[in-house]
């Protein structure tokens, strides 16, 4: 019973830091109106601490689902999902009514969908909180952002290519003819490699322009050229590109494909123009990415194996917290990593927990603190692993005789490319990131 007391009077604010809003509204006295009414809302500590929280664990995204008995909640850091204790409806929906009132939305819509946003400080940082819900068949969904969104890495360095790699990277990209494809698996990190890809290429010196559907969601990159197509009509690159061509630009940017003719055009404007091209694609591996072309967007074949001169393959990864532990790798964990004997004397993996101390007299045991930077998290940032395949004539005579990804691979490996799990090895060798990290990001 004694314990009961204490957990209710546990204000879940105490254990974060001071978190401040500014309502929205349409003038000055209904923000402060509604700043007043939602502070004395009884669940107003909750809607603090929960945003305190995730703010203070760096996520950027919390999701509210609200079902008939429960609130779960889950936040997202560097990408990935925690879930955080649920909560019970009477108190989230105290919670979900201080944040619509914030808003300047109407708590008592529960079913259509409402967007909003108000403005927090916390940390010494302010921000806009971005609030939207909807009515969903189990209950109502609920996502809350953080923005403006702090782009993670400004260059190629920052997302961790190695400096040979980078090299390699600029120097294809900045040829004056040829096609470069970026590549990842989902959620792999391809979008944040385009930005960061793209920004690395020579746009100051030669003219670029990107061919892009309009509403796109990738983050602007500078100094090049905007050209949009209206996708919901049913345009696509090849709508445009004639009429863009016309400007005798140096490098054609299409982040979509989309279609035969799209990619026929594009590689004639590599083989016969002698321009660069550069387009994305959803793979596991640089070999993978060639085959999706292929096989997705059907260009000739040897039009194809003759224009691509690079592709790169990307992995986000997240990096372990200072709190990570040495431990003295077994011969047979080396050996599987492929580590040479006698060229790492430790490997790092998360933060554990020690064994707990025997309870004292009342019978407590005291819990074991967090790292107070990475929360207990045992991650901290993210970096990325690449596989870079420089394409060669093997390669291209491959493509248009035996287009498999065992024969390609093999042809790869010859060229001494390495792969991006022999790329991920390299991070786990110093210490960066653990082998359950790179098991996961590469599973
Ligand atoms: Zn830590």
């Amino acid at each position: 019973m004694a314990k009961k007391n204490e957990e209710v009077q546990r204000q879940p604010h105490e254990y974060f830091p001071p978190i401040s809003f500014t309502a929205a509204g349409p003038d000055n006295a209904s923000q402060q109106g509604a700043l007043i009414q939602v502070r004395q809302s009884p669940q107003f500590t909750f809607a603090m601490a929960l945003l305190a929280e995730a703010y203070a664990r760096r996520a950027d995204r919390i999701l509210l689902d609200y079902t008939r008995d429960a609130v779960a909640r889950r936040i997202f850091v560097d990408g990935f999902p925690y879930d955080l204790a649920p909560q019970d409806r009477p108190n989230g929906d105290g919670m979900l009514a201080c944040f619509k009132k914030l808003a300047n939305l109407n708590p008592a819509e529960r079913r259509a969908k409402q967007e909003g946003k108000f403005g927090a400080e916390c940390l010494g940082a302010k921000f806009s909180v971005l609030f939207a819900s909807q009515g969903v068949p189990t209950g109502e969904r609920v996502e809350i952002k953080f923005a403006p969104k702090k782009f993670p890495f400004a260059t190629l360095e920052d997302i961790g290519m190695r400096d040979k790699m980078r090299d390699q990277f600029k120097s294809l990209i900045n040829r004056q003819q040829g096609m470069v494809i970026f590549s990842a698996p989902p959620a792999g990190g391809l979008s944040t490699f385009w930005k960061v890809g793209l920004e690395a290429a020579d746009r100051f010196v030669r003219d670029f322009v990107i061919i892009q559907p309009k509403n796109t969601t990738d983050e602007e990159i500078i100094n090049i050229n905007p050209y949009s197509y209206d996708s919901v009509a049913g345009e696509t690159p090849d709508t445009i590109l004639p009429k863009v061509i016309l400007k005798q630009p140096d490098t054609l940017v299409v982040p979509e494909l989309t279609n035969p003719a799209t990619a026929e055009l594009l590689c004639k404007q590599v083989n016969q123009e002698g321009r660069m091209a550069i387009t994305r694609v959803q793979a596991r591996e640089a070999t993978e990415a060639l085959l999706r072309v292929l096989a997705a967007y059907k260009p000739p074949v040897e039009e194809f194996a003759k224009a691509v001169t690079m592709v790169v393959n990307c992995r986000l990864i997240r990096k372990l917290c200072e709190c990570k532990q040495a431990f003295e790798p077994p011969p047979q964990l080396l050996q599987k990593l492929g580590i040479p004997p006698g060229r790492v004397q430790h490997l790092y993996r998360e933060w554990q927990p020690p064994p707990p101390p025997p309870p004292d007299q009342k019978g407590k045991v005291e819990e074991p603190k967090p790292c107070p930077k990475c929360g207990g998290i045992t991650y901290y940032g993210r970096t990325a692993i690449f596989e870079l395949l420089e394409v060669n004539d093997a390669i291209r005579e491959a493509l248009v005789k035996t287009p498999q990804l065992d024969t390609l691979r093999q042809i790869v490996r010859k060229a001494g490319t390495r792969s991006i799990q022999e790329e991920g090895v390299l991070l786990v060798a110093k210490g960066t990131v653990s082998i359950t990290e790179l098991q996961r990001v590469l599973k």
